[in-house]
């Protein structure tokens, strides 16, 4: 859609008032994004992807197989516009609270012509990093992605979605949308526009949503780089949310695309991929944030993986515990080895080639305690 930029409200040294402690979870997980530049190639190179054609079509079995490689669950909320048919397509992880919902959206279709890899790539990697990251944190709420179809048509993707695919016993925390994160190269990058309800349609959500933005805005000081300035939300698929009175927030990157909105110029070589990536970890940082980790920092115990460098066993050592689950993860992300384990017994890693590793340890309830670099090494 056409994002004009309106006015925007730059946020001087951010004030102190914020109780948001550093998260060492998100801290890691932000660490964990990774691939975004290949990601942005394999959407850019199916081409340009208007709703109805064949690539968009390629597109959505991509990213249905990806969200199933990780273990999700894809519906494909099916709709029509004229004769075409096209879909939304939604994944949930289960939060201990399944009736509250942070719903992420990112559409997934260009206009025509365009290759869009900042609209709405960037947007579209942004929710597969996501959903990579946070599928085994547990979280207090529920979480439900939502790749709409047929944005660029006029926001007939999310209209038809809230209009009649979402329940009404469903409530949602805040609808937080991604569209056009990317940075023009050699612009200048170091912002990042948090986008709130200024009014609108309904009155009431304005205060919830400054309240999810400026939360938002923290987590960017936090966790990336980049310097939140706060903006209006506009143009995009949060609207029908906000139109039926749901909290909403979003990204937009500011910088001067105008050049390659919406054309066949719209691709990764006119993009500054390293900032493109930096607002990527902030929406995963904010994501598992608005969908409250079951985790208390202030709580977090220490673990020590002995040895370290590993060669064929590891040992987990923590205190106040007996037995622990472990996940084995690479550096890609991939999960590579799981089970329970006593502390200090050996844990055998035969399985896993050379190369830096993630073990996350949890309760036997399956409760996250902590998380530390493993390094395997023969
Ligand atoms: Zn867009």
């Amino acid at each position: 859609m056409q994002r004009v930029l309106g006015v925007i409200i730059v946020l001087g040294s951010w004030c102190l008032g914020y109780a948001q402690t550093y998260s060492l979870l998100l801290a890691q997980k932000v660490q964990q994004v990774t691939e975004v530049n290949q990601q942005l190639l394999d959407y850019e190179n199916f081409g340009p992807k208007p709703t109805g054609s064949l690539e968009l079509e390629l597109v959505n079995d991509w990213l249905v197989s990806y969200y199933t490689d990780l273990g999700y669950t894809v519906s494909l909320d099916s709709f029509k516009v004229g004769s075409l048919l096209t879909s939304n397509i939604i994944i949930e992880k289960h939060g201990k609270d399944t009736t509250q919902w942070v719903v992420i959206g990112a559409h997934y279709d260009s206009v025509v012509d365009s290759y869009g890899a900042n609209d709405n790539g960037t947007g579209v990697v942004a929710t597969m990093q996501i959903a990579r990251l946070i599928r085994d944190i547990p979280t207090q709420l529920s979480v439900r992605i939502i790749n709409f179809g047929a944005e660029e048509l006029g926001l007939l993707g999310s209209e038809h979605y809230v209009a009649n695919t979402l329940s009404a016993s469903d409530s949602i925390a805040v609808m937080f949308n991604l569209d056009q994160l990317g940075g023009t190269k050699s612009a200048d990058n170091s912002k990042i526009v948090c986008e709130r309800d200024e009014g609108n349609r309904i009155a009431q959500n304005d205060l919830p949503s400054a309240r999810k933005t400026d939360t938002l805005a923290h987590i960017f000081t936090q966790y990336t780089h980049l310097k939140p300035v706060l903006g209006p939300a506009f143009s995009t698929d949060y609207m029908p949310f906000e139109e039926r009175g749901y909290t909403i927030t979003g990204l937009y990157q500011e910088s001067d695309y105008n050049a390659f909105y919406h054309s066949s110029s719209d691709r990764l070589f006119n993009m500054d991929t390293e900032a493109t990536k930096e607002v990527i970890k902030g929406t995963v940082a904010a994501s598992i944030y608005f969908a409250r980790p079951l985790v208390a920092d202030t709580e977090q115990d220490l673990i020590t993986l002995v040895p370290n460098p590993a060669r064929n066993f590891v040992r987990v050592i923590v205190t106040d515990y007996t037995e622990v689950n472990y996940v084995i993860t690479n550096a890609l992300g991939q999960q590579v080895a799981k089970g329970l384990t006593t502390v200090g017994e050996p844990i055998p890693i035969h399985v896993c080639g050379d190369g830096l590793y993630t073990v996350s340890i949890y309760t036997t309830d399956d409760v996250f305690i902590n998380a530390s670099k493993l390094i395997i090494a023969r």
